[in-house]
């Protein structure tokens, strides 16, 4: 098995730090600033039996400037181009508008649409059931997994289920 993973997310929502997690190497920045990924970068994981690219994405976002249009952008096009996309969200936030906006944009996309629920580590159990529910609301997720990109809880399965699924 093999293909291509575009994550994608609001900015700072984790998804340059679970390529990073995923590949096990830091080789892609990560900071607090928005914005910190300005195109995309590639990573390739290999599993026995199967070669996957994740493909990192600049945040989507209302973007005023040109820089950050072009970002958005980006982020978008990947989305038309790749076998499954990523789409990753916060645990320690309840889906808002923005998340909302970025779902509206699934229907078009012909390929599996994974949520994955990052930085669970911040928050307790129950809200994260109630949290699961949200947000599974907002389209039909092929699958919705729950992770860790900064400890790494969960982020294994997660690869295998990409594998099963590409
Ligand atoms: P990106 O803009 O989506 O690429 O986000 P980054 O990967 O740059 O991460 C944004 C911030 O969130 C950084 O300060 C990370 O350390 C932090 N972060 C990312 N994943 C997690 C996580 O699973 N748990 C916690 N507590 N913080 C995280
Ligand atoms: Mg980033």
């Amino acid at each position: 098995r093999s293909g291509f993973v575009s994550i994608i997310g609001r900015p700072n929502v984790g998804k340059s730090t679970l390529l990073n997690q995923i590949l096990g190497e830091k080789i892609v920045i990560t900071s607090d600033k928005p914005q910190t990924t300005r195109n995309r970068i590639q990573g390739i994981h290999n599993l026995p039996g199967a070669q996957i690219v994740f493909i990192d994405t600049p945040g989507i976002h209302h973007a005023r400037s040109r820089l950050n249009k072009f970002m958005v952008e980006e982020a978008l096009s990947s989305i038309r181009e790749v076998d499954l996309v990523m789409l990753l969200v916060e645990a320690n936030r309840a889906p808002g508008d923005q998340e909302r906006e970025i779902a509206g944009l699934l229907p078009g996309v012909n390929v599996p649409v994974f949520l994955v629920v990052n930085k669970i580590d911040l928050i307790d159990p129950d809200i994260l059931a109630e949290r699961l529910t949200a947000y599974a609301e907002l389209f039909p997720f092929r699958e919705v997994v729950p992770v860790s990109a900064e400890t790494g809880e969960n982020v294994e399965r997660l690869v295998e289920v990409v594998r099963d699924t590409l």
